[in-house]
């Protein structure tokens, strides 16, 4: 059960749509759907409606498995028709848990995975429910890559549509940089397509603005070639770890092209603050000098840095789905003093227990390289990004770990780059201010008249919403 103290269901609409359906409505769209529907009666009802953070504990009154486009489009009638609000299912994933809602229509796209790739041409095209397991395995087969999330369970379009910060941001830029084409269902119910040459507004919405246009039923990612790397985790505990953050900071103000980095710095049980810095090195030094600087830094107390393949390098990183409850908050930064290290590490050590965390991620390199930017997304020209993730088990704990990533997070805030956070980690309490710095003004302006233009009735609001102009 969620807390009463905390409202982090911000949707403005909720109470007056909460629907139950009668057994001849489920009947009716179990009838239309060429996949299958899943009602509160049905014995996978609670495996299927669970997402990643169970501190969302939410009851739809249906769910729509999808697995197709002309499923989406159905779902979107029979929601229409009954007055039933609407969340979209990729992975599942969404800190928020936007995936779900009491009483409304799940779309649920965990069904449709499929991953095509076209070697010769160097694109891959991901079904709407197709996670990063399934894409960097179809891809991987042909030696390909695209930059994506460090997470296999985590949805591709999901991610991809909220910017996509991962091991090989600074090599080849943000997932969504690599957005060329897509299937979107509106939420009329249209099938149309954004390209290049077709609905170009759409497509630049799509690369950052998030699920707020329509439910993409198959996305189209420029792919590189890649098959080893260099990578794995340093871990660091004690006095060393000040040291080795710095190093890290260092290093990576530096700008390494071909080492893209992120840390996480934590505390055990004795309240001992522990780093554990996961770099990815794509270079053909065979002992990269900035790897060397890093594990040279005192208090290294696990070193599996190795050259393996990249799939090997998408498992270094991995995280239970929907046993732990989740409120993440945070900051792109302008840059990372020294002051605000040792203040995170002070934020850090007062959490008070684990298995919470700070996390940073550089967007150093290739992010930059847009001139004319390709995609509505607003955080590129950020040093880092620095988010506070509390996580925990104990309903007991909600305020106690919620404040503490608020508080956190608003230490940060004088060293922040526009304001806003990072959508794809959002929670659903965060103000429609935080959402339109995360763009800044201009872009979410644009994004709001795109908005009116493809859901003029805010049907996709459960989402980090950009509601219409
Ligand atoms: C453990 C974990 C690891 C993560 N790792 C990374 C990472 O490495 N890099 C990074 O950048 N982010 C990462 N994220 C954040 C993640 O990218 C976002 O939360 C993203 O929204 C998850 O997408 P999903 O499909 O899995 O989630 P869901 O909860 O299923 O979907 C979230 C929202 O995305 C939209 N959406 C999803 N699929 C579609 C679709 N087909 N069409 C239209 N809209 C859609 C909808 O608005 C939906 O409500 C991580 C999150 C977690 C919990």
């Amino acid at each position: 059960m969620m807390n009463p103290k905390f409202n982090l269901d911000a949707d403005p609409q909720k109470g007056d749509k909460q629907k139950v359906l009668s057994d001849k409505s489920l009947d009716e769209l179990r009838s239309s759907l060429a996949g299958t529907v899943v009602g509160p009666a049905d014995a996978e009802y609670d495996a299927v409606r669970r997402c990643f953070n169970a501190l969302v504990d939410r009851r739809p009154a249906a769910i729509a498995r999808c697995v197709g486009a002309g499923d989406v489009a159905l779902a979107f009638d029979f929601a229409r028709a009954h007055e039933l609000e609407v969340a979209v299912r990729g992975g599942g994933h969404n800190p928020a848990g936007h995936c779900v809602c009491d009483g409304g229509l799940v779309i649920d796209l965990s069904l449709m995975r499929t991953v095509e790739v076209n070697g010769e041409a160097r694109i891959a095209r991901a079904d709407g429910g197709a996670t990063w397991l399934d894409f960097d395995s179809a891809t991987q087969a042909f030696g390909l890559v695209t930059p994506g999330g460090v997470v296999g369970s985590t949805g591709v379009v999901g991610l991809s549509l909220g910017g996509g910060i991962g091991h090989l941001t600074a090599q080849h830029g943000l997932t969504c940089d690599h957005i060329i084409g897509a299937e979107v269902v509106t939420s009329d119910g249209a099938v149309i397509h954004a390209s290049a040459d077709e609905n170009a507004d759409l497509l630049w919405g799509l690369r950052g603005g998030g699920g707020n246009f329509g439910v993409v039923t198959r996305l189209e990612l420029r792919l590189h070639p890649l098959e080893r790397v260099v990578g794995g985790r340093l871990v660091y505990r004690g006095a060393g770890v000040r040291e080795a953050f710095l190093r890290f900071r260092d290093v990576l103000t530096a700008a390494p092209r071909d080492l893209s980095c992120q840390v996480s710095l934590a505390i055990d049980e004795s309240l001992v603050p522990i780093l554990e810095i996961v770099p990815c090195y794509t270079g053909s030094e065979v002992d990269p000098e900035e790897l060397r600087t890093l594990r040279s830094a005192p208090g290294l107390i696990e070193d599996d840095v190795r050259r393996h393949t990249f799939l090997d390098q998408q498992r270094v990183i991995d995280t239970a789905y929907g046993e732990n409850r989740h409120y993440w908050k945070g900051h792109f930064v302008r840059e990372l003093p020294d002051e605000l290290l040792d203040e995170l590490l002070r934020r850090m050590v007062a959490l008070g227990r684990p298995p919470g965390g700070i996390m940073i991620e550089s967007l150093h390199g290739a992010p930059k390289d847009a001139d004319v930017p390709p995609g509505a997304v607003g955080f590129r020209h950020a040093a880092f990004n620095v988010s506070m993730l509390a996580v925990w088990q104990d309903p007991a704990l909600d305020a106690e770990q919620i404040d503490w990533a608020r508080e956190a997070t608003a230490a940060v805030e004088p060293w922040s780059f526009s304001g806003g956070g990072y959508i794809n980690y959002m929670q659903a309490d965060e103000p429609i201010e935080r959402v339109r710095a995360a763009f800044g003004a201009e872009a979410f302006d644009r994004l709001q008249m795109l908005k009116r233009q493809y859901d003029p009735h805010n049907i996709l609001r459960r989402n980090q919403n950009i509601p219409p102009l």
